[in-house]
């Protein structure tokens, strides 16, 4: 398989004619050679993207022939479903199951903004002088997109439909491990009736292809999606032009387990909220908080769940596990686990090839160790005792993380009283889901700012301007 960029909607070279190899985890062996973007491809898709947002062919459309782009984008997208999800799943190491419905999920966040451009309302305000106050929602502008390897095409959708249902013209920058459903999706759109120059992809490494696109002042709004570290050099670069900056980092997510909760349906969903995606999860819940008078009856109940979980080929059916997504990143994994880690659970995983690791529990942990204050985006969980509510609050919020997370109780006040002490932009109460397409996702304090779906990611990618139309 051979793939191109992504220039303005038409497939390209990149200017140095370089290429670089896609690898499959599960294998470890190269499944695509993919052209590789530079510095100098980034500048040619921004400036397609600049003059096509001048030109003014997709922001001047009608509300409604831009909505109908969108929603036949999703038609196309739920055509090709299968085909889509076994390219992420081989590309992402991903069980087949769990990629048709990030599929499903693409196909569902393209059909809600499908709806969106026409109901993307003003206000008009009253004021003390004589005349109306009324205010319009705007395209933000040239919009860089730069999403990580473990949701590729979920996370594009996220932030391309949006950017494209308000008006604004889009280069994606995809992680270079899985770049590969988002130039099918690109396809797509230009399939379903984007103007040209209105989308470009290009995949290649981020230091040089997304610092281009970010520092690059003709960009106006960058929305990124990765580790709080890159993030954090993302803000400073973005400074330098005032670039609007969305940011959803990393995470640490606790699972509050409460005595009287249903300990069996809370053991028995517990592995797949930290091991589903082999742990690459922002909102893994791989700090496991559990009252302490309920420790042993959780603990088996979880010992049995984690063995019965199915770690092997993405692409057989009853996969619930796969592989991680590189050498690195297993070899990341493993200094979690050191051999005097105290490992209370281990479940099984493939020899190899491919990047395997087995999901592990560790018990107990302090909240101060290592393993529950640092990101370790693989399948290796801790669970932290504690002794009451306070202690759960206090544990919950001692990161420096505020992404996801869950609470098991059958006590209703109690749960609300925790949820709304828990510094998280996303939380469940007796469940451990993080995502819905109508509803706004994103972090509190270093998980990033912004939220992404539903109605709240207009505040993304607009600008309200304020028109004063005096009537004396
Ligand atoms: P990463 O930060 O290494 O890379 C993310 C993207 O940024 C990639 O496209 C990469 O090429 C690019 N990049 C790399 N260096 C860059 C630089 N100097 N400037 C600009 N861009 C650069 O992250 P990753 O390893 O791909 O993904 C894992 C991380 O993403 C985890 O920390 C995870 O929690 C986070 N994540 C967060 C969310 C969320 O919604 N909060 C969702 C998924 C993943």
């Amino acid at each position: 398989m051979t793939e191109q960029l992504v220039l303005g909607g038409k497939r390209a070279d990149a200017v140095s004619g370089e290429t670089f190899e896609v690898v499959e985890p599960s294998t470890g062996r190269p499944m695509a050679t993919v052209a590789q973007a530079g510095q100098e491809d980034a500048k040619r898709a921004v400036g397609i993207a600049s003059e096509a947002f001048a030109d003014g062919d997709w922001r001047r459309t009608t509300a409604r022939e831009r909505g109908h782009v969108l929603l036949r984008a999703a038609e196309l997208i739920r055509e090709r479903s299968e085909d889509l999800a076994r390219l992420e799943a081989r590309n992402g190491g991903k069980p087949i199951t769990a990629a048709r419905g990030e599929i499903s999920l693409v196909a569902n966040v393209f059909e809600y903004w499908g709806g969106a451009p026409t109901k993307i309302l003003g206000e008009t305000v009253p004021i003390a002088q004589p005349g109306i106050d009324l205010t319009l929602r705007e395209p933000v502008g040239v919009c860089a997109l730069i999403t990580p390897w473990n949701f590729p095409a979920v996370i594009a959708s996220w932030k391309v439909a949006p950017a494209l249902a308000c008006g604004n013209t889009a280069v994606l920058k995809p992680a270079s491990q899985t770049p590969l459903t988002a130039l099918e999706i690109a396809g797509v759109l230009m399939e379903a009736g984007l103007p040209e120059g209105t989308l470009s992809v290009l995949p290649g490494p981020g230091a040089t292809v997304a610092t281009a696109l970010i520092s690059d002042p003709r960009v106006s709004k960058i929305s990124f999606t990765g580790s709080t570290e890159v993030g954090r050099q993302v803000m400073q670069t973005a400074a330098q032009h005032i670039a609007r900056v969305s940011l959803e980092l990393g995470g640490k997510s606790a699972n509050v387990v409460f005595a009287d909760a249903d300990l069996d349906r809370a053991a028995s969903s517990a592995p797949l909220a930290v091991f589903g995606n082999a742990g690459q999860d922002c909102c893994a819940r791989s700090r496991i908080l559990v009252e302490r008078s309920a420790l042993d009856r959780f603990m088996q109940a979880l010992d049995d769940a984690v063995k019965a979980l199915k770690v092997g080929d993405p692409l057989d059916d009853k996969t619930e596990m796969g592989p991680l997504i590189s050498a690195d990143q297993r070899e990341k994994v493993a200094s979690y686990v050191p051999d005097d880690a105290p490992v209370a659970i281990r479940g099984e995983a493939p020899d190899g090839p491919g990047y395997w690791f087995p999901p592990t529990v560790l018990s107990p942990v302090s909240n101060d160790d290592r393993a529950a204050r640092e990101e370790i985006f693989g399948p290796v969980a801790s669970v932290i005792p504690f002794a009451d509510e306070a202690e759960a609050v206090r544990l919950a919020n001692d990161t420096i993380y505020g992404l996801s997370g869950s609470i098991w109780t059958r006590d209703g006040a109690k749960a609300l009283r925790v949820a709304r002490a828990v510094e998280t932009g996303v939380l469940s109460i007796n469940s451990n889901t993080s995502v819905r397409v109508a509803t706004p996702f994103g972090g509190f304090k270093q998980s990033g700012y912004g939220r992404e779906l539903g109605p709240h990611a207009l505040d993304a990618y607009t600008e309200v301007k304020s028109i004063y139309y005096a009537t004396s």
